[in-house]
């Protein structure tokens, strides 16, 4: 079985974060190791409350999740402050644990801050030149670039800009934007290549991000190349937005992604 290392935060609700990285890498066959980053309590109505892991233990939760398992790719979540993104960016500098997945987890859908603005900074400098891949949504692409995306003109500018600044490839993802949604894999060296998609769900649905980006680490892990491995990320997620169920009392909240196994 192969593992890969997930980093990120936890959430109550088990729709998001590291325990719906667990389930997705679980959907693909393949071992999550965890380490924790950050505790939130949040549910439908935001993030009420966050506690990031101090550093020191955090970087004990790194070494001791890699300690003696062989790690074929790494997916990073929410990761809170600056000081978190600094010890991770540290602990990979100094490891080799294969490709490296960066969700750029900014903010809750359903409202709060998910990173501080020193930590966004800090991804763009430490953690980014390390990744293989960044899955930025529309939001997420505008904050990493300095200009709005909110069409597809302005999504093949951002996938080229970062690939351009940042030196790593990108996921950009036009979930967001009204039609079909069309996703971007833009590598260094490569022309961008666009992954249509058929919309599935026109409810708002939660941990779509993490569920994504945690596939797209087991494909890589795989050994599966940028562009075939977000196609068929892309797929698990659509299965995943199909099924997915209203989980709480109010059929209106964000709904909650199924996990089915995927081959
Ligand atoms: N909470 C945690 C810990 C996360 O890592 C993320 C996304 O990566 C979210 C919440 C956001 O979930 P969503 O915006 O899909 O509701």
């Amino acid at each position: 079985m192969k593992q890969i290392l997930v980093i990120g935060g936890l959430d109550p609700g088990a729709g998001a974060g590291i325990t719906a990285d667990v389930k997705t890498a679980a959907a693909h066959g393949v071992h999550a190791l965890t380490v924790v980053t950050s505790v939130t309590a949040q549910d439908a109505g935001g993030l009420r409350a966050a506690m990031p892991v101090p550093p020191e233990l955090l970087l004990e939760e790194l070494r001791s999740a890699v300690r003696d398992v062989p790690v074929a790719a790494v997916k990073i979540g929410m990761l809170g402050d600056a000081a978190t993104v600094r010890t991770v960016a540290a602990f990979l500098r100094e490891h080799d644990l294969g490709p490296v997945v960066v969700d750029p987890v900014l903010r809750a859908s359903a409202g709060g801050s998910l990173l501080d603005g020193e930590g966004r900074q800090l991804l763009t400098e430490e953690l980014l030149p390390l990744a293989a891949l960044v899955t930025p949504n529309l939001a997420e692409a505008a904050a990493l670039c300095g200009f709005p995306v909110d069409d597809r003109a302005a999504m093949e500018k951002a996938g080229r800009a970062i690939v351009e600044r940042f030196g790593c490839g990108a996921v950009v993802k036009g979930g967001h934007l009204p039609g079909a949604p069309f996703d971007l894999v833009c590598v260094p060296g490569q022309a961008p290549h666009w992954l249509p998609g058929e919309r599935r769900m026109h409810r708002e649905v939660h941990g779509t991000g993490c569920a994504f980006s945690t596939a797209l680490a087991c494909r890589l892990a795989e050994g599966l190349a940028s562009v075939a491995a977000a196609q068929a990320a892309k797929r698990y997620l659509a299965a995943a937005i199909a099924g997915a169920e209203s989980a709480t009392h109010d059929p209106d909240a964000p709904r909650r992604l199924r996990f089915f196994p995927h081959s």
